[in-house]
């Protein structure tokens, strides 16, 4: 348990030297609370020199400069200690997030962004709070009773035994506590991502879940981790309450224990009553601050559940620049070449098995296949998004792994199934982000993927937000905003992932001319769904089980009568029932 303090003095070791110091002032200004109880115990202790007016005075002067003196350092002490935890935890985030950025794909296999979410906006979180509420209150606990126990052992040595006895005692017993949470706080940890995982993936996709009345279904994944949250932390106060009671029972019993060791010396014929009422007024500030400590130490085991998750988190591989980095391609023109290239998502669970490909500069293939057949793994390899066990993927010759990752990024502009993630303004998804991008080439892409028209017929305009989905923008508009920022970008690949909804005749026209604009003088690799980008394919390869099954252009694969060929026809056929269900769609094909 003290394990866990140990090693957020480690996370903390930039800002050691100013966290020492806020805890050094904050332990004067606990040892000053001594100060009231101190001075009474002298004035009672010498009761029998007799006192005067004078010594009552100088102890009630006393007692007021040590106020002063207590709150102005409380003052400085809390002030910084706060400040410093605040920036403590936002540079321990910007590290989460900038080895997110920097993590190998991998580490989002199994854990996902509820993880993420977790580890950045809680566990973050976790870290200023203990440093500048918990660590104070231990601090306390441990400063306050030490003096005092000194103090006591000025005045009557033998009072002394009875306060360290109980400390000696209850404290072993609220560790014994802790310790039994600690398991539950390792399944709450897991459970706290579980459930953030869920409340993301209900919150994304609650238009679908309205619309196909899916809310059962998925608020029962939700409800089950909340659930599992719930019972963890029942668990953890089952566990706990025990010996966190006797902890409170041992420590309040202290004053029993004290005042049996006075009935004690009275009965052994001790005298120095005055001593033996100073120790005892003593007592009263021995037992607060290790009541507090103890109430305080319950969140150590959430601070160990915290931190686990943070160092697992930034321990996990990062895909790091080479030490030479090759210079990337500059021709408008690219050639694309897989060479032998095994991926997936898993070590050691391949999704493509020594995939080759070869896609001339300008040339558009188009990947066909059955649904899981690692269509979109291949565009996934090619972006960079996974990492590649084996083989290579080059660009002109130039393996993409040898360029810095702002090269190869560079080369590469997609359209991902993901387009319900846009996010921020209309103007800013187009944009991505990219300070080169300025206005005239946003609205230009938005020209030339046919959505500028009905940008501005928005209220908004360019400033409509999309997150919400409140810009009342169709699917088809939502796709033609995404192909505008692929469009916005100048790279000479780009990486297509069509979307398999039908549209009405107007959208698919203007979608195909989007496309269009988007592909010309470009290297496309496309996953297709839509017919007429097969058939217009210069190459066509056919996929299944991550591996290419047969590849050429339609007329030849058609007549060779293999998989394509059975493909097509299947296809042909379900866009023929389509166009007899729905002759609006007859376009499609
Ligand atoms: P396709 O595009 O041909 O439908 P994918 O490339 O999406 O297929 O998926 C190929 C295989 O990889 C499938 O078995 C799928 O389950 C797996 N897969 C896809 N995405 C992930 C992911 N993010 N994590 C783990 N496995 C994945």
């Amino acid at each position: 348990m003290i394990a866990a303090v140990g090693r957020l003095w480690r996370l903390c070791a930039p800002e050691r030297a100013r966290l020492v110091r806020g805890y050094v002032l904050g332990g004067l200004a606990s040892l000053l609370r001594l100060v009231p109880a101190l001075t009474a115990a002298v004035l009672v202790a010498r009761l029998d020199d007799g006192l005067t007016g004078a010594d009552a005075a100088l102890a009630a002067g006393i007692c007021g400069l040590s106020l002063v003196l207590r709150y102005t350092l409380a003052r400085v002490a809390n002030g910084d200690l706060w400040v410093l935890a605040y920036h403590i935890s936002g540079r321990i985030r910007h590290e989460i997030l900038d080895h997110t950025r920097r993590a190998s794909p991998t580490t989002w296999t199994g854990r996902g962004s509820g993880e993420a979410l977790t580890v950045l906006a809680f566990d973050g979180g976790k870290i200023a709070g203990f440093l500048s509420w918990e660590m104070p209150t231990l601090v306390n606990g441990i400063v306050l009773p030490v003096a005092t126990v000194i103090a006591i052992a000025w005045f009557e040595p033998a009072l002394a035994v009875p306060a360290v006895a109980t400390v000696v005692i209850a404290l072993p017993v609220l560790r014994f506590g802790l310790r039994r949470v600690e398991q539950v706080y390792d399944d709450r940890r897991r459970l706290q991502g579980d459930a953030s995982e869920r409340m993301l993936e209900y919150v994304r996709g609650i238009d679908v879940i309205r619309a196909h009345e899916l809310a059962g279904a998925r608020q029962a994944r939700f409800r089950e981790a909340l659930n599992g949250i719930r019972d963890a932390d029942v668990a953890s106060v089952e566990r706990l309450t025990p010996a966190y009671s006797a902890f409170q029972a041992l420590v309040d019993a202290g004053y029993a224990a004290v005042l049996a060791g006075v009935g004690l010396l009275v009965a052994g014929g001790s005298s120095g009553s005055g001593d033996l009422i100073a120790g005892l007024i003593l007592t009263t500030t021995l037992f607060r601050p290790q009541l507090d400590m103890g109430a305080r130490a319950l969140h150590l085991p959430e601070l160990a559940a915290s931190l686990s998750r943070i160092e697992a988190w930034l321990a996990t591989p990062t895909i790091d620049e080479p030490d030479e980095p090759a210079r990337p391609p500059s021709g408008s023109g690219v050639d694309v070449g897989l060479h032998r290239v095994v991926a997936g998502y898993e070590p050691g669970v391949p999704v493509l098995h020594g995939f080759d490909l070869a896609a001339p500069a300008r040339s558009v293939t188009a990947i066909v296949g059955p649904s899981g057949a690692g269509k979109s793994t291949v565009l996934r390899a090619i972006a960079g998004l996974i990492p590649i066990e084996s083989g290579s993927i080059t660009v002109d010759g130039v393996p993409i792994d040898a360029m810095l990752r702002a090269d190869s990024a560079a080369l590469v502009t997609a359209v991902m199934q993901e387009v319900g993630v846009l996010q921020g303004s209309i103007g800013e998804a187009i944009a991505a982000g990219d300070p080169s991008v300025d206005g005239n080439a946003v609205e230009r892409a938005a020209r030339a993927a046919r959505i500028h028209d009905r940008i501005v017929a928005l209220p908004d305009g360019y400033q409509t937000e999309l997150g919400e989905d409140g810009s009342g923008l169709s699917g088809g508009e939502r796709q033609r905003i995404a192909i505008a920022r692929a469009i916005a970008k100048p790279a000479p690949i780009v990486l297509l992932d069509e979307a398999t909804s039908a549209l009405d005749p107007t959208s698919e026209r203007l979608l195909r001319e989007a496309l269009a604009n988007l592909t010309t003088e470009r290297t496309v690799i496309v996953v297709a769904h839509r017919l007429e980008t097969i058939r217009h394919a210069d190459r066509i390869v056919f996929v299944d089980d991550g591996r290419i099954v047969e590849s050429g252009s339609h007329e030849e694969l058609l007549a060779t009568g293999g998989a394509y060929a059975g493909f097509w026809a299947t296809r042909q056929r379900a866009a023929g029932w389509t166009l007899q269900q729905e002759p609006s769609t007859s376009t499609a094909g």
